[in-house]
């Protein structure tokens, strides 16, 4: 048999993240990413339907979670669902995850745990801890294999260079795909306003010199809400390629000017409520507490986080949950508490101007207890993130009642994706033969330059052959 790359997408051309696409060359196969897109509304285990013990992943591949992608699952998690299981298929496949964001990552703990699922060490450190304390995946007992920034990884005759995008907290790629027919690379999320642009930047031109076959490019803030901010009308022909911040956007440096601003002018307690396990986030809100003079405190789990990733001994605030006192034996805990300074309720209220306390949504209540006089509930990109969660508007009321002043990191004027223009740059300067936008709702606007725009069929099978990208019914053969 004559081989040939055959490259398949199962998910992410029309929703934000979720990106699930195979490149197979005889019996190597290379699976990228693994997670799924985050929409609360929709979802199928609501935090009420529990998942079920012993049927977990079947129940996952019924309700259409799961890719139904024959050779990953193992034959007892599968029963009798009508897949080839990972001990019953030939091929030989490795999975790659860019990032620690669980659109990325949130289903890898399905795989079979022989099959090798490559992350950086950083976000093993991460996710590790997030399993301690209950926070992590679901998952099957496994092992995660190490990504070295640009040292290229070897699936048989499948090569993948690990392009790196950003080197703090879990750590960012991108994956450039060689087989014996050609190239396809994957983005990751691409962003080219950050203050590690410069890697983007070095992406595009590796990838410049490569010739790249066929790119897949995270387009997410081509959507309709961040779009009209740059492009009023919404016209795909009106966003000219640009490596400026448009005009009225903010760089992240400038937002996080911003944020500082915001939180000086509190006189009062500060109550922030975060995303756990972004740990640039964690070393923001601990260094600006350290130049206003207070003491950063988290709740135990995500003191247990920063703990095990910056190795500082953090300042730990316990809250009044059933769940954290059950808690209190776990290992983790344990080791937490030989390691941390509990901060009392005495303490904060004894000098609340002298404190930022984390507070996750769970334990929104403590706010009832807390001094509010100049206080603010610093919403800094936590669960509830927005309005599309229907807890967002629960979260609201319940500052408005305990009468904290909310103050959001949420700014018109910046989105944590590639702004059209700068993207667009980017895809220019790269031109690659076939465009995959994907990672969005519009996929559609992000229109190539010299190349062919594709939004692939989910689970058809293209065949690149040659430099040639096709359909299998269209010229590439079985
Ligand atoms: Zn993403």
């Amino acid at each position: 048999m004559d081989k040939k790359t055959v490259f398949t997408m199962y998910a992410g051309q029309h929703t934000i993240g979720g990106v699930i696409f195979t490149v197979t060359y005889g019996k190597d196969r290379v699976l990228m990413e693994f997670g799924s897109a985050y929409d609360p509304a929709t979802a199928v285990f609501d935090a009420i339907v529990e998942p079920r013990d012993r049927n977990w992943i079947r129940d996952k591949l019924k309700v259409g979670i799961l890719p139904k992608i024959d050779g990953i699952y193992r034959r007892e998690d599968l029963g009798d669902f009508p897949l080839v299981s990972a001990e019953e298929t030939d091929l030989n496949t490795a999975v790659f995850i860019t990032h620690l964001h669980l659109d990325h990552m949130a289903l890898m703990g399905t795989l079979s745990p022989e099959i090798p699922v490559y992350m950086h060490h950083n976000a093993q450190i991460i996710e590790r801890a997030l399993e301690a304390t209950g926070c992590g995946i679901e998952t099957l007992d496994r092992e995660y294999r190490d990504i070295t920034p640009f040292e290229p990884i070897s699936v048989g005759e499948i090569k993948v260079l690990p392009i790196l995008c950003r080197d703090t907290s879990y750590y960012d790629f991108a994956f450039l795909i060689t087989t014996p027919d050609g190239t396809i690379h994957w983005t990751g999320d691409v962003i080219l306003h950050s203050k590690q642009a410069d890697k983007t930047i070095k992406q595009m031109e590796l990838l410049k010199e490569k010739d790249i076959d066929v790119m897949l490019c995270d387009c997410t803030a081509f959507m309709d809400s961040v779009l009209k901010l740059m492009v009023p009308d919404l016209d795909e022909k009106k966003i000219m390629p640009n490596p400026a911040i448009p005009e009225n956007m903010l760089s992240e440096e400038e937002y996080h000017e911003g944020l500082f601003e915001s939180l000086k002018e509190l006189k009062g307690l500060c109550v922030f409520n975060y995303y756990q396990r972004e740990m640039d986030m964690a070393q923001d809100l601990m260094r600006w507490a350290e130049k206003l003079g207070r003491k950063c405190v988290f709740e135990p789990d995500a003191a247990y986080i920063v703990y095990k990733f910056f190795g500082v001994e953090p300042y730990v605030y316990i809250p009044d949950s059933p769940s954290v006192h059950r808690e209190v034996g776990a290992p983790w805990r344990r080791e937490l508490a030989e390691h941390s300074t509990v901060v009392s309720h005495e303490d904060i209220c004894a000098e609340p101007s002298k404190y930022m306390l984390q507070n996750s949504y769970p334990h929104i209540m403590e706010l009832f207890d807390l001094p509010n006089e100049g206080a603010g509930y610093i919403h800094a990109d936590g669960i509830p993130i927005g309005a599309f969660d229907p807890a967002y508007a629960n979260m609201r009321k319940i500052v408005d009642k305990a009468a904290f002043k909310y103050v959001t990191f949420f700014c018109e004027n910046y989105f944590g994706h590639g702004y059209p223009q700068m993207v667009k740059y980017f895809v220019d300067e790269i031109n690659p033969r076939v465009l995959i936008p994907c990672h969005s709702y519009n996929p559609e606007r992000l229109l190539p330059k010299d190349g062919i725009q594709l939004i692939p069929e989910s689970y058809k099978e293209y065949i690149l052959e040659n430099h040639v990208f096709s359909p299998r019914d269209q010229g590439g053969e079985k």
